[in-house]
C-alpha cells in the first residue's frame, strides 16, 4: 500500500539511542489516518511514541472492514524506494501488480513480499469479484545501507511455516525466524514477523531471541501480552531483553508480533521512500514526477499516484526522537 497520510512528515529514526536495554512494555496509541470512503487505516508505526521496532519501520492495520457493495481497496501505482513491503491479510483478497510485470493475489496466509531496493512501483486493489470482509496489516521493513541499492524483486509465498502451541496456539512466521522456524522471505538484517492465533483460555509462553526488540500489534481481540492488555488501535513495545513472551488470551485473540536486532543506522522516512538524507528523498520524488525511474506498471486502469508536498525541512538525519 501507499502511505496514504496526505501531508506526510519527514520522519528520521534508526540508531540504537532509544532502545532500552531491558523489558519494558509501553502501550502505543496508533493514529488513525482516512483512506476515503468509510474505510480508514490505524497507523501503528512509526508513532511519536516509537518509529522503529528492529529493522521494521511502518505498520498500517485496516480492517475488518465490510467491501461488499464497495471497490474495496483502490492504490493506484506508486512508488517505493530503501525498504521491503510486506502485504499480510487476515481476510479477503488484494490484487499486486508492480513494475517487474508480477501479477498476483494475495490472501490470508500468503505472503506478498516486494523488495523495492533502488527503486520499483506497484499497485493493490481488491479483485473486482471480492470477498465481503477485507482485513490486513501493512508492514515495511528498511534495508541495510548494504542492500538498499539492489535490484527490486518480488516473492510470493502461499506456504509458509506454521508453529503451534499449548491450546491450540498456532503461529506463522512469516517473515524471518522465531525458535529455529524460518520464512522463506528473504529477510536483508535478523528480524521476525509472527502471525498468532491465540483460542480462547491461551496461556502460553513464546520463545524470542534476548537481542531482538519486539512489539506487538493485537489484530482481534484482546489479548495479553507481557501481563498488558492490548486491543487493535495500539502497538504494544516490549522493549529488549526477553527470552520469552507470556501471552494470555481469555477470550480468541489474533496478534502480529514484530521483532528484530535494533536498526543501528540513522534513517530519513517520506511518503513511501527510505532515505539516509532529505537530498535523496527530494531526489526520489522528482524522479517519481519527472521520469521512469520507479518503472511502469501495466494492467493498471487509471493514473498513478502523485507525490505530495516536500515539506521544507532540514532533512539530515539525526538519529531516533522519543
Ligand atoms: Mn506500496
Amino acid at each position: 500500500m501507499s502511505n496514504l497520510d496526505r501531508t506526510p512528515t519527514l520522519v528520521s529514526c534508526g540508531g540504537r539511542a532509544g532502545v532500552p536495554g531491558e523489558p519494558v512494555t509501553e502501550l502505543l496509541a496508533g493514529r488513525v489516518v482516512p483512506l476515503g470512503g468509510s474505510t480508514e487505516v490505524r497507523r501503528l508505526l512509526p508513532t511519536l511514541g516509537r518509529r522503529m521496532v528492529g529493522a521494521w519501520c511502518f505498520i498500517d492495520h485496516y480492517g475488518p472492514d465490510d467491501i461488499e457493495r464497495e471497490p474495496g481497496m483502490q492504490v493506484p501505482p506508486h512508488p517505493h524506494m530503501g525498504l521491503q513491503t510486506v502485504s499480510w491479510l487476515r481476510g479477503g483478497e488484494v490484487l499486486h501488480r508492480d513494475s517487474l510485470g508480477s501479477v498476483a493475489t494475495l490472501r490470508p496466509g500468503m505472503l506478498g513480499l516486494m523488495t523495492s531496493g533502488r527503486a520499483i512501483s506497484h499497485a493493490e486493489q481488491s479483485p473486482r469479484e471480492h470477498g465481503r470482509y477485507l482485513h490486513g496489516a501493512q508492514l515495511w521493513v528498511a534495508l541495510p545501507d548494504g542492500d538498499r541499492n539492489i535490484a527490486p524483486s518480488w516473492e510470493f509465498h502461499p506456504e509458509l511455516p506454521v508453529v503451534t502451541g499449548p491450546g491450540g496456539l498456532r503461529g506463522t512466521v512469516f517473515m524471518g525466524e522465531v525458535d529455529g522456524t524460518a520464512s522463506p522471505g528473504t529477510a536483508y538484517s535478523p528480524l521476525v514477523g509472527m502471525d498468532l492465533t491465540l483460542p480462547a483460555g491461551t496461556r502460553a509462553e513464546l520463545p524470542v531471541e534476548p537481542d531482538f526488540e519486539y512489539a506487538v500489534v493485537a489484530l482481534s481481540g484482546a489479548p495479553e501480552v507481557a501481563g498488558v492488555r492490548v486491543e487493535p488501535g495500539s502497538l504494544l513495545y516490549l522493549g529488549t531483553g526477553r527470552s520469552g513472551l507470556a501471552l494470555r488470551a481469555d477470550d480468541a485473540a489474533d496478534l502480529l508480533l514484530l521483532g528484530g536486532e535494533p536498526f543501528e543506522e540513522e534513517i530519513v522516512m517520506w511518503w513511501n521512500f527510505v532515505a539516509r538524507t532529505g537530498e535523496e528523498i527530494s531526489q526520489a520524488r522528482k524522479a517519481w514526477m519527472e521520469s521512469d525511474r520507479f518503472g511502469v506498471v501495466s494492467g493498471y486502469d487509471g493514473d498513478p499516484v502523485p507525490a505530495p508536498v516536500l515539506p521544507d525541512l532540514p532533512l539530515k538525519p539525526r538519529g531516533r526522537v522519543r
